[in-house]
Formats: C-alpha cells, structure tokens, sequence
C-alpha cells in the first residue's frame, strides 16, 4: 500500500448531528408508511444503521452487494449483482441507502433496475456527493455533504478495505 496519511475532513459529531437532521426530514416524508431501507453494501452499511436509528417511522432493512464488471462495460455502469435483496420490493416504499456518489453510473444502473420491479416509491439517500465527478444524472433525494473531489475514507468507506470502521470522514493522502 503507498504511504499516506489520512486527513479528517468531517468530524464525528458533524456526520452525527447532519445524520439525525436526515432522519428526522425523511421521517416526516414518510410518515404513517413503512419504509423499506436498501443497504448497498459494504460502505453503506454504517451509515444505514446510524440513519434507521433516527427514524420515528417502521422500517423494514435488506441489503444487496454489486460489483462492477471490468473493461468496457465498467463506463456503461453496468454492474454484477453478487448479492441480491431477500424480499421483493413490489408495492414498497423503498430507499436506497448509499455511503457516496460519485460518477453516478453505478447508482443511475442500479435505481433503473430497482424501478423494474415495481415498487410504490423510489428514493436515494447518500451520506456524500462528489457532484464536481458526475457523468450520468442522478437524482438524489437526501443528501448529507457535498464534499470536493477527494478519495475519502470512514464511516463505511473504504481505502483496500480498510478504514470502514474510522467514526469520522477522512481523505486519503498521498505523502
Ligand atoms: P459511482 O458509480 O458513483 O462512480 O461510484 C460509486 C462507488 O465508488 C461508491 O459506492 C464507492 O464504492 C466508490 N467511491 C467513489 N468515491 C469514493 C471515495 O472517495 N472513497 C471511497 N472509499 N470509495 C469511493
């Protein structure tokens, strides 16, 4: 691995006060409904379980896993699914959890693909966005920082999988 160092660009209390002001918008957004919380994983993960813990309303979780096929077909956005929902998502009302967007290709591939199977309502909500990095348009619902073009780590987010486990959001650099 290069030799880095990695830079704290948002602190813990800041992602935790910024995630409680989402979970109390999206609770108001969905009220009286159940939502149904898709975790992308496995950078979404932290940041789904930090959000559904400020969530007033029933929410219900699944989780799928994607990797993007090498070569050509990685520009297209076209991804594999390595691990699929349990549960059908016909009739629901789902958010998409997800740690960043960046290009946008995976999200723009995977959200036309959720839409296929038909559930009442799609949303997507992301920890951060890269919006100076996108290529395809997507359209993202709850947002919690626009952040510059950097390579970031923590909460979730990984540098060769490690830092997921950093409280805070860091940026890797290079020395
Ligand atoms: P997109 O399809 O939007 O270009 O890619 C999104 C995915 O790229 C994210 O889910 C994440 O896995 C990865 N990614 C993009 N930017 C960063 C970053 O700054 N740090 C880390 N750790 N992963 C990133």
């Amino acid at each position: 691995m290069e030799k880095h160092h990695v830079k704290p660009m948002i602190s813990e209390k800041d992602v935790n006060r910024r995630i409680q002001e989402l979970g109390e918008q999206i609770s108001k957004d969905y009220a009286g409904k159940t939502i149904r919380l898709i975790c992308v994983l496995k950078g979404g993960s932290f940041f789904m379980c930090e959000l559904a813990k400020r969530i007033s309303c029933d929410v219900t979780l699944d989780f799928m896993s994607v990797s993007s096929y090498g070569g050509d077909t990685k520009s297209s956005g076209v991804v594999k699914i390595v691990k699929d929902l349990d549960e059908s998502i016909k009739g629901k009302d789902v958010l998409v959890v997800e740690d960043i967007v960046d290009s946008g290709r995976t999200l723009s591939y995977l959200l036309s693909m959720l839409n296929d199977r038909q559930p009442a309502s799609l949303k997507l909500c992301t920890l951060l966005d890269k919006p100076e990095r996108r290529v395809v348009d997507v359209k993202v619902d709850y947002t919690g920082f626009e952040i510059p073009d950097a390579f970031v780590v923590g909460y979730g987010l990984d540098y060769d999988q490690i830092y997921r486990n950093l409280p805070f959001i860091g940026e890797v650099v290079f020395d």
